[in-house]
Protein backbone atom coordinates (compact mmCIF):
# COMPACT_ATOMS: atom_id res chain seq x y z
CA UNK A 1 0.00 0.00 0.00
CA UNK A 2 2.85 2.35 0.73
CA UNK A 3 4.56 1.79 -2.79
CA UNK A 4 3.71 4.99 -3.77
CA UNK A 5 1.05 6.12 -2.11
CA UNK A 6 1.41 8.68 1.15
CA UNK A 7 1.18 7.22 4.74
CA UNK A 8 -1.54 9.67 5.56
CA UNK A 9 -3.72 7.69 2.92
CA UNK A 10 -3.00 4.20 3.80
CA UNK A 11 -2.46 4.66 7.53
CA UNK A 12 -6.13 4.40 7.62
CA UNK A 13 -7.10 2.25 4.34
CA UNK A 14 -4.31 -0.19 5.83
CA UNK A 15 -6.45 -1.10 9.34
CA UNK A 16 -9.81 -0.99 7.34
CA UNK A 17 -8.56 -3.61 4.64
CA UNK A 18 -7.44 -5.97 7.58
CA UNK A 19 -10.32 -5.36 9.22
CA UNK A 20 -12.13 -6.66 6.14
CA UNK A 21 -9.96 -9.28 5.27
CA UNK A 22 -8.04 -10.63 8.43
CA UNK A 23 -5.99 -13.58 6.80
CA UNK A 24 -4.94 -15.06 3.63
CA UNK A 25 -8.09 -16.83 2.90
CA UNK A 26 -10.48 -14.81 3.92
CA UNK A 27 -8.69 -12.24 1.01
CA UNK A 28 -8.50 -15.37 -1.03
CA UNK A 29 -12.33 -15.70 -0.84
CA UNK A 30 -13.61 -11.97 -1.88
CA UNK A 31 -14.53 -11.30 -5.15
CA UNK A 32 -11.79 -9.35 -6.96
CA UNK A 33 -14.55 -6.21 -6.54
CA UNK A 34 -15.05 -6.36 -3.13
CA UNK A 35 -11.29 -6.03 -3.03
CA UNK A 36 -10.89 -3.12 -5.18
CA UNK A 37 -13.73 -1.76 -3.59
CA UNK A 38 -12.18 -1.67 -0.27
CA UNK A 39 -8.42 -0.26 -1.86
CA UNK A 40 -10.54 2.63 -3.23
CA UNK A 41 -8.58 5.51 -2.54
CA UNK A 42 -5.12 4.29 -2.84
CA UNK A 43 -4.49 4.11 -6.10
CA UNK A 44 -2.88 1.48 -8.55
CA UNK A 45 -5.57 -1.23 -8.40
CA UNK A 46 -2.78 -3.82 -9.69
CA UNK A 47 -1.55 -3.57 -6.11
CA UNK A 48 -5.00 -4.70 -4.85
CA UNK A 49 -5.73 -7.39 -7.72
CA UNK A 50 -1.83 -8.78 -7.33
CA UNK A 51 -2.09 -9.08 -3.16
CA UNK A 52 -5.46 -11.18 -3.61
CA UNK A 53 -3.66 -13.16 -6.50
CA UNK A 54 -1.04 -13.75 -4.16
CA UNK A 55 -3.44 -14.63 -1.40
CA UNK A 56 -5.34 -17.70 -3.84
CA UNK A 57 -1.79 -19.22 -4.38
CA UNK A 58 -0.38 -18.80 -1.23
CA UNK A 59 -3.55 -20.53 1.31
CA UNK A 60 -0.76 -21.99 3.47
CA UNK A 61 1.49 -18.89 4.01
CA UNK A 62 3.71 -16.92 2.33
CA UNK A 63 7.09 -17.95 1.00
CA UNK A 64 10.07 -17.15 3.49
CA UNK A 65 13.27 -16.24 1.18
CA UNK A 66 13.68 -13.54 -1.36
CA UNK A 67 13.66 -15.77 -4.50
CA UNK A 68 9.97 -17.30 -2.94
CA UNK A 69 8.41 -13.58 -2.80
CA UNK A 70 10.11 -12.47 -5.82
CA UNK A 71 8.19 -14.94 -7.84
CA UNK A 72 4.74 -13.50 -6.69
CA UNK A 73 2.16 -12.13 -9.07
CA UNK A 74 3.19 -8.41 -8.79
CA UNK A 75 6.06 -8.43 -6.68
CA UNK A 76 9.61 -7.46 -7.63
CA UNK A 77 12.74 -7.73 -6.05
CA UNK A 78 12.84 -4.74 -4.00
CA UNK A 79 9.25 -5.91 -2.46
CA UNK A 80 10.53 -8.93 -1.98
CA UNK A 81 13.89 -7.92 -0.15
CA UNK A 82 12.21 -5.01 1.62
CA UNK A 83 9.49 -7.84 2.90
CA UNK A 84 12.34 -10.48 3.93
CA UNK A 85 13.76 -7.75 5.96
CA UNK A 86 11.43 -6.62 8.00
CA UNK A 87 9.44 -9.39 8.43
CA UNK A 88 12.12 -11.50 9.17
CA UNK A 89 15.39 -9.77 9.54
CA UNK A 90 16.85 -11.18 6.70
CA UNK A 91 20.16 -9.30 5.81
CA UNK A 92 19.72 -8.29 2.24
CA UNK A 93 19.87 -5.11 0.42
CA UNK A 94 17.52 -3.22 -1.46
CA UNK A 95 16.53 0.24 -2.33
CA UNK A 96 13.75 2.63 -2.19
CA UNK A 97 13.54 5.89 -3.63
CA UNK A 98 14.20 7.53 -0.08
CA UNK A 99 17.36 5.26 0.08
CA UNK A 100 18.57 6.04 -3.47
CA UNK A 101 18.62 9.76 -2.32
CA UNK A 102 20.44 9.27 0.98
CA UNK A 103 22.50 6.74 -0.47
CA UNK A 104 23.11 8.28 -3.86
CA UNK A 105 23.58 12.17 -2.38
CA UNK A 106 25.91 10.91 0.65
CA UNK A 107 28.95 8.80 -1.53
CA UNK A 108 28.32 9.79 -4.83
CA UNK A 109 27.07 13.31 -4.53
CA UNK A 110 23.81 12.49 -6.40
CA UNK A 111 20.53 10.73 -6.06
CA UNK A 112 21.99 7.23 -7.11
CA UNK A 113 19.74 4.74 -9.66
CA UNK A 114 18.53 1.52 -8.04
CA UNK A 115 21.35 -0.11 -9.19
CA UNK A 116 23.70 1.49 -7.66
CA UNK A 117 22.41 2.32 -4.35
CA UNK A 118 21.57 -1.63 -4.01
CA UNK A 119 24.97 -2.10 -4.12
CA UNK A 120 25.91 0.77 -1.83
CA UNK A 121 23.45 -1.12 0.41
CA UNK A 122 25.41 -4.01 0.11
CA UNK A 123 28.90 -2.63 1.24
CA UNK A 124 27.81 -0.44 3.79
CA UNK A 125 25.78 -1.81 6.55
CA UNK A 126 22.57 -3.93 5.40
CA UNK A 127 24.35 -7.16 6.91
CA UNK A 128 24.57 -5.54 10.57
CA UNK A 129 21.28 -4.88 11.64
CA UNK A 130 19.34 -4.80 8.64
CA UNK A 131 16.20 -3.66 9.79
CA UNK A 132 17.49 -0.23 11.98
CA UNK A 133 19.72 0.06 9.05
CA UNK A 134 16.94 0.47 6.71
CA UNK A 135 14.74 2.31 8.74
CA UNK A 136 17.25 4.65 9.48
CA UNK A 137 17.94 5.42 5.69
CA UNK A 138 13.97 5.47 4.75
CA UNK A 139 13.11 8.01 7.65
CA UNK A 140 16.59 10.54 6.91
CA UNK A 141 15.19 10.27 3.57
CA UNK A 142 11.45 11.13 4.15
CA UNK A 143 12.00 13.98 6.50
CA UNK A 144 15.47 15.45 6.54
CA UNK A 145 16.98 14.37 2.77
CA UNK A 146 14.30 15.34 1.49
CA UNK A 147 14.13 15.80 -2.98
CA UNK A 148 13.77 19.90 -2.25
CA UNK A 149 15.73 21.36 0.12
CA UNK A 150 17.72 18.95 2.42
CA UNK A 151 18.08 20.07 5.81
CA UNK A 152 21.55 19.26 5.99
CA UNK A 153 22.35 20.78 9.15
CA UNK A 154 20.57 18.07 10.83
CA UNK A 155 21.51 15.52 9.47
CA UNK A 156 23.76 12.95 10.82
CA UNK A 157 25.59 11.91 7.48
CA UNK A 158 26.73 15.89 6.95
CA UNK A 159 30.16 15.66 8.05
CA UNK A 160 30.96 12.87 5.41
CA UNK A 161 28.05 13.57 2.61
CA UNK A 162 29.44 14.54 -1.08
CA UNK A 163 26.29 16.36 -1.78
CA UNK A 164 27.28 19.50 -3.18
CA UNK A 165 23.59 20.86 -3.87
CA UNK A 166 23.49 20.10 -7.51
CA UNK A 167 19.65 19.59 -8.57
CA UNK A 168 18.81 16.36 -9.07
CA UNK A 169 17.07 15.91 -12.65
CA UNK A 170 13.61 15.26 -12.15
CA UNK A 171 11.33 14.07 -15.22
CA UNK A 172 8.67 16.34 -14.65
CA UNK A 173 6.88 16.11 -17.88
CA UNK A 174 6.59 11.82 -18.24
CA UNK A 175 5.60 12.08 -14.77
CA UNK A 176 2.73 14.57 -16.16
CA UNK A 177 1.57 12.02 -18.83
CA UNK A 178 1.77 8.78 -16.09
CA UNK A 179 -0.67 10.75 -13.01
CA UNK A 180 -3.00 11.58 -15.70
CA UNK A 181 -4.12 8.31 -16.90
CA UNK A 182 -3.56 6.91 -13.60
CA UNK A 183 -6.52 9.46 -12.24
CA UNK A 184 -8.75 8.28 -14.95
CA UNK A 185 -8.31 4.97 -14.24
CA UNK A 186 -9.28 5.66 -10.25
CA UNK A 187 -12.08 7.36 -11.20
CA UNK A 188 -13.35 4.35 -13.55
CA UNK A 189 -12.59 2.17 -10.38
CA UNK A 190 -14.44 4.61 -8.10
CA UNK A 191 -17.07 5.14 -10.35
CA UNK A 192 -17.73 1.26 -10.54
CA UNK A 193 -17.54 0.67 -7.43
CA UNK A 194 -21.01 2.12 -6.59
CA UNK A 195 -22.81 0.00 -8.55
CA UNK A 196 -23.06 -3.97 -7.46
CA UNK A 197 -24.23 -4.38 -11.45
CA UNK A 198 -21.74 -2.24 -13.42
CA UNK A 199 -22.65 0.38 -15.63
CA UNK A 200 -23.08 0.84 -19.27
CA UNK A 201 -20.32 2.59 -20.74
CA UNK A 202 -22.01 5.67 -21.52
CA UNK A 203 -22.86 5.94 -17.93
CA UNK A 204 -19.27 5.69 -17.25
CA UNK A 205 -18.41 8.36 -19.53
CA UNK A 206 -21.02 10.89 -17.83
CA UNK A 207 -19.79 9.92 -14.86
CA UNK A 208 -16.01 10.15 -15.59
CA UNK A 209 -15.89 12.99 -18.39
CA UNK A 210 -12.86 11.75 -19.73
CA UNK A 211 -12.17 10.64 -23.19
CA UNK A 212 -10.19 8.44 -22.64
CA UNK A 213 -12.70 6.40 -20.35
CA UNK A 214 -12.86 3.67 -23.44
CA UNK A 215 -9.33 2.77 -23.71
CA UNK A 216 -8.84 2.94 -20.30
CA UNK A 217 -11.71 0.38 -19.93
CA UNK A 218 -10.00 -1.51 -22.09
CA UNK A 219 -6.48 -1.56 -20.37
CA UNK A 220 -8.62 -2.65 -17.21
CA UNK A 221 -10.08 -5.08 -18.69
CA UNK A 222 -7.20 -6.91 -20.14
CA UNK A 223 -5.68 -6.70 -16.56
CA UNK A 224 -8.40 -8.56 -15.30
CA UNK A 225 -9.43 -5.34 -12.97
CA UNK A 226 -12.94 -4.67 -14.84
CA UNK A 227 -15.49 -6.78 -16.78
CA UNK A 228 -16.99 -5.92 -19.96
CA UNK A 229 -20.10 -7.50 -21.76
CA UNK A 230 -23.06 -6.83 -23.86
CA UNK A 231 -24.42 -5.40 -20.68
CA UNK A 232 -21.90 -3.02 -19.75
CA UNK A 233 -18.74 -2.14 -17.29
CA UNK A 234 -18.49 -4.12 -13.95
CA UNK A 235 -16.27 -4.62 -11.00
CA UNK A 236 -15.28 -8.72 -11.47
CA UNK A 237 -17.46 -10.80 -9.15
CA UNK A 238 -15.10 -13.63 -8.61
S1 LIG B 1 23.97 15.79 4.42
FE1 LIG B 1 22.27 16.62 3.25
S2 LIG B 1 22.44 15.72 1.19
FE2 LIG B 1 23.80 14.56 2.58
S3 LIG B 1 22.51 12.83 3.21
FE3 LIG B 1 22.28 14.43 4.75
S4 LIG B 1 20.48 15.63 4.12
FE4 LIG B 1 21.14 14.36 2.37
Amino acid sequence: MLQQTQVARVVPAYARFLKRFPTLGALARASLGDVLREWSGLGYNRRARDLQRIARLSSKGLPRDVAGLDALPGVGRYTASAVACFAHGDATPFADINIRRVLGRAVLGRSATEREAVELDRHMGSLREPVRWHHALMDIGATICVARRPRCEGCPLSSVCAYTGADDVVRRRQLRFATSDRRVRGAIVRALGESRHGVTLRALRRAVIDTRVPRLVRALAAEGLVEVSERGVRLPTR
